[in-house]
């Protein structure tokens, strides 16, 4: 099952479940109260939001070897995590902000893991029962500000700078799933899952090793090598594959 998040009438934000002949409503959250009702929303009316509003975004650096080499950093022996707050996440089609302070702002396309239960301390056996679905996820970088900083917070947190979307697909198998991301239709990033250093489950339990996880919070899995800049007027498009793609507008911001 496709489930997406979507502005209806007004201001209120519903979570929904792509048919063949368009978004079933549902009532509550995947995560608590969730029932269908009987409204279908045809997809020409739906405005797309990011399909979860996470507590937090967990992210891991340096998990694919290629993208670790081509910004000359060792490949590590355990993941390198960081977080960006909730306040960066943005849905399809909602701009991506390039703020005045950086002049070399990123793409990184990766496979977003949606936390569907309390996680503490979870086993990599058990990662799965713990995980909602899976979507794409776009880790925007001001790459000159994280040299400069050494630590990621303001690199990586910018508003807008954590796009989600297009929906959650619940039946995935995580593993060989092609990567990628195109600037203009032209592509940048392409690799597969089958090369992340630490696997899904792997992280999973590495996390939760450190702080609980709530559900509908977000791991991002790294981004495989290819990672560039981004311009004003450009639209970014992050692939996951059995996912859908994940399209975002750049826009100068001040
Ligand atoms: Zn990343």
């Amino acid at each position: 099952m496709k489930v997406v998040r979507i502005r209806i009438e007004g201001d209120e934000i519903a979570y929904g479940v792509a048919e063949a002949d368009g978004i079933a409503l549902y009532r509550g959250t995947p995560f608590v109260a969730w029932e269908p009702t009987e409204t279908v929303i045809p997809f020409e009316e739906a405005h797309l939001l990011s399909p979860v509003f996470p507590t937090k975004v967990v992210c891991v650096g340096r998990n694919y070897v290629e993208h670790a080499e081509e910004l000359g950093n060792e490949v590590p022996d355990e993941p390198v995590i960081f977080i960006k707050p909730s306040t960066s996440v943005i849905g399809p089609g909602a701009p991506i902000v390039l703020p005045s302070d950086s002049s070399e702002v990123h793409h990184e396309a990766e496979l977003a893991v949606v936390v569907g239960k309390v996680s503490h301390r979870v086993a990599a056996e058990d990662a799965a029962a713990h995980i909602f679905g899976y979507t794409a996820g776009n880790d925007v970088t001001a790459r000159d500000l994280q040299r400069k900083d050494g630590q990621w917070a303001r690199a990586k947190g910018f508003d807008s700078f954590c796009p989600l979307g297009p929906a959650i697909e619940t039946e995935l198998d995580p593993a060989g799933l092609r990567v990628s991301c195109e600037v203009n239709g032209e592509l940048r990033q392409e690799g597969s899952t089958y090369d992340m250093v630490f696997g899904v489950a792997e992280i999973f339990a590495f996390v939760t090793r450190v702080m609980t996880l709530l559900p509908g919070d977000v791991i991002l899995t790294g981004t495989p090598s290819g990672v560039g800049p981004i311009r004003p007027g450009d639209r970014v498009e992050v692939t996951i594959e059995r996912i859908g793609t994940l399209a975002n507008p750049v826009v100068a911001g001040s």
